[in-house]
Parts: C-alpha cells; sequence; structure tokens
C-alpha cells in the first residue's frame, strides 16, 4: 500500500494526540451513560439543557408524524418546507436582521458565507483562535488569508494594511476552546473604518448571552450594519441541529443563488425545524436557564479559583482549565472519570501545542451540588497531580 496509514496513526499516539470516541449510551444530560457506566459530564454544548427538553421531543415527533423524516431534496429543488421557512423567519425576528437562512450545520454555514462572499483578490482576516470551520472557509474561498493575533486589536490594524479587494473580517463570538469573548465594537469600528464586513460566528453565545438570549451581538447592542454577517447554530443552546445565517435581504439572496455549500445538498428533515421552532420559543420565553446558568459559572469559578487552578477569561459557560501538557491534559481527565464525572481533554491541533486543557462546560440542567462535585473532583486532581 502506498499510504503509510500504520505510521500516521502510531505518530498520533506517540504524541499523546489519538482521538477516542467515548460511546454514548443515553441522551444529553448532566447524569450519562457511557461506555457501559452512569458519569456525571461537564463536556455538553447543550448549554440550557433543551436536547433532552420533552417539549422539543414532542415537536420533533409531531413533526414527523406530519411532514416526514427526509428532507427529501436541496432547497432550490423541492425540499424547502413550512417548518423551514417558519423556522427561518422567527430566527430573523429573533435575530433583529431581516431575513434568516437555514443550514444543515454550523461548519457548511462558515463554508456557505465566506465562499459565496469572498475569493481571489479578495481578503479574509481572521482571529488566530476562530473556529476550524471559519479557518477552512477563508482557505477554500482563494481570498488572502491573514490572521491576527487573538483579540489583539494592533495586530489587526497592521492586518488591515495589507489588505486587498473586498475584506471579510471574521471572528467567533464566544471563542469555542476558550470561553472568551470577541471585542466586538472595536472590530465592528476597525470594519466600518476600512470599508469591511464583519462577519460573527456566535455558535456559543446565542441562547446564553444578551437580554433575550440574542447572543453576543444583542449583549453588546451592535446594529445590523455593524455586523452585516451573523451565523448561529442549532446544535448547542438550542439543543438541536444545524444553524443559520442572519442578514439582510440582499445577503440572503446572494446566499441562496451563490452558496454552493447551501446549493448543494439535502435540506434537513422538516420536523427538525419544528423541534427548533419549539426550543426557540422556549430559550426565548424562560430565562431561569439563562439566570442559573449564570450563577453555576459564578460558583464554579470562584471554587476554582480557591482551589488555584489555571482559569481563562470566560464569563460563559466554556471555562478551561488550562493544563499545557497533552499528556497530563489526558492523565486528568482520565483521573476525573475514575471519579465519576466526565470532561474532555483538548489537545492540540484544536487548540494551540502547548496548551491543552480540561474543557469543562456548564448547563442549565446542572444543580449546583453537581458543580460542588466536580470542583470536589478537580480538588483531589490538583492534590494528586500538583496541578493548583
Ligand atoms: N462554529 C463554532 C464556533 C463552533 O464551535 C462549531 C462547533 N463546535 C461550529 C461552528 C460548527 O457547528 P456544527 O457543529 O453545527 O457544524
Amino acid at each position: 500500500m502506498s499510504f503509510d496509514l500504520a505510521a500516521r496513526l502510531a505518530a498520533r499516539q506517540a504524541d499523546n494526540l489519538y482521538r477516542h470516541r467515548p460511546l454514548l449510551q443515553s441522551p444529553q444530560g448532566p447524569l450519562v451513560q457511557v461506555d457501559g457506566a452512569t458519569y456525571l459530564a461537564f463536556s455538553s454544548n447543550d448549554y440550557l439543557g433543551l436536547a433532552n427538553h420533552p417539549k422539543v421531543i414532542e415537536a420533533l415527533q409531531q413533526g414527523a408524524q406530519r411532514w416526514g423524516v427526509g428532507g427529501g431534496a436541496s432547497h432550490l429543488v423541492i425540499g424547502h418546507s413550512e417548518p423551514h421557512h417558519q423556522l427561518e423567519a422567527a430566527l430573523a425576528e429573533f435575530t433583529g436582521r431581516e431575513r434568516a437562512l437555514l443550514m444543515g450545520s454550523g461548519y457548511m454555514a462558515n463554508l456557505a458565507v465566506i465562499t459565496a462572499l469572498v475569493g481571489k483578490g479578495d481578503t479574509v482576516l481572521h482571529d488566530r483562535l476562530n473556529h476550524a470551520s471559519l479557518l477552512d472557509a477563508g482557505l477554500l474561498s482563494g481570498a488572502r488569508f491573514s490572521r491576527y493575533l487573538h483579540n489583539d486589536l494592533d495586530s489587526l490594524k497592521q492586518r488591515f494594511q495589507r489588505v486587498q479587494g473586498n475584506t471579510l473580517l471574521v471572528t467567533d463570538g464566544v471563542f469555542s476552546m476558550d470561553g472568551d469573548l470577541a471585542q466586538l465594537p472595536e472590530l465592528a469600528a476597525q470594519a466600518q473604518a476600512h470599508k469591511a464586513w464583519l462577519m460573527v460566528d456566535d455558535a456559543h453565545g446565542f441562547g446564553v448571552l444578551g437580554k433575550t438570549g440574542a447572543g453576543l451581538v444583542e449583549h453588546y447592542g451592535l446594529s445590523a450594519a455593524e455586523v452585516p454577517v451573523l451565523v448561529g447554530t442549532l446544535g448547542k443552546s438550542f439543543g438541536t441541529s444545524g444553524a443559520f445565517i442572519a442578514g439582510s435581504e440582499e445577503l440572503i439572496e446572494t446566499l441562496i443563488q451563490f452558496a454552493r455549500p447551501y446549493i448543494y445538498t439535502t435540506s434537513s428533515p422538516p420536523a427538525l425545524a419544528c423541534a427548533t421552532l419549539a426550543s426557540l420559543h422556549l430559550l426565548k420565553s424562560e430565562h431561569w436557564r439563562r439566570e442559573h446558568l449564570q450563577q453555576l459559572i459564578q460558583q464554579f469559578r470562584q471554587g476554582a479559583q480557591a482551589l488555584g487552578l489555571n482559569l481563562m477569561d470566560s464569563p460563559t459557560p466554556i471555562q478551561p482549565v488550562l493544563i499545557g501538557d497533552s499528556g497530563q491534559a489526558m492523565a486528568i481527565s482520565a483521573k476525573l472519570r475514575e471519579q465519576g464525572i466526565v470532561v474532555g481533554a483538548i489537545r492540540p491541533p484544536t487548540v494551540p501545542a502547548g496548551s491543552a486543557r480540561l474543557r469543562i462546560t456548564l448547563t442549565a440542567a446542572h444543580s449546583a451540588e453537581q458543580v460542588q462535585q466536580l470542583l470536589d473532583a478537580l480538588a483531589v486532581c490538583a492534590r494528586e497531580t500538583n496541578h493548583g
């Protein structure tokens, strides 16, 4: 065989970077069955605990009764169903944008927007820590690809001096592996000063931040003119699956005409749109989840600081504990497992070399007692591994 896959896999093992897929044998929730045992889990992006909510399940069931299962065709052929259309209208209203466009996943949404808006002769400016799907989309677009230092406005200013063509400034809203926030007002001001467009992927901000849960853009009170391209995903706080792009009438029509990852794929099941409509209703009408989550975040941060753990500057449910070495991060994650707790160890290339971490995520479905259990287990790990 000409492809030496065995050597690649062996190197991955030797670097402590080999990935395994834990087998989940229960629905999402604070308590999960994994690989045959029950654990308390802090590693899901189901921030509001809606993935297994009875009303969302019921909407999916009723949606399947009414609409069947498969989307059947692409949106442009005969796959654009009424629930898709209703959900787009509801998401446009929720985000305060003229229109919204549903996509099968966040990864595809990012590919769709960036490749439709820029190409050869243009420029994409990225925060260095942007999500992989944004970086991949930038490369695929063929535009000049330039990364600035994480959340560093001076570094961004320097990059702006070397742009060409149309410029798209792209950022995560909440950074997925760090939990910190993009400085959107400053980014919007720089974009406007350079006649660039700002695109925000707020996958982790929707449902969690902002007065009504409409994310980081709402948190900062930015207009559609300041953030012309807004992406959200539905597999996190919404508890379902898929993604959306929100923006002007012209932007959405442009995507429908030109975005290949939108055009050449089958629409998602209409019943899924029914489920997301139900979760959007819960997200907008029941604010207690967001408030409870904020209390858990404060509780966790105070407890972890008292243990001397290396926290990041995160006001969100993503609360990474920085470890550094990949092997040590894996060892601590294994020690937590021995104590009945699941927390993922995130290693390069998902995060920069030397910055392996435990990515702890809190959800509104956790209780204060469960967060205390996590802190107690981390205290045991800190004593045993000197990671305090
Ligand atoms: N953007 C960000 C910031 C993400 O964290 C993720 C997924 N973790 C995505 C996009 C991709 O979304 P999806 O899982 O729906 O493909």
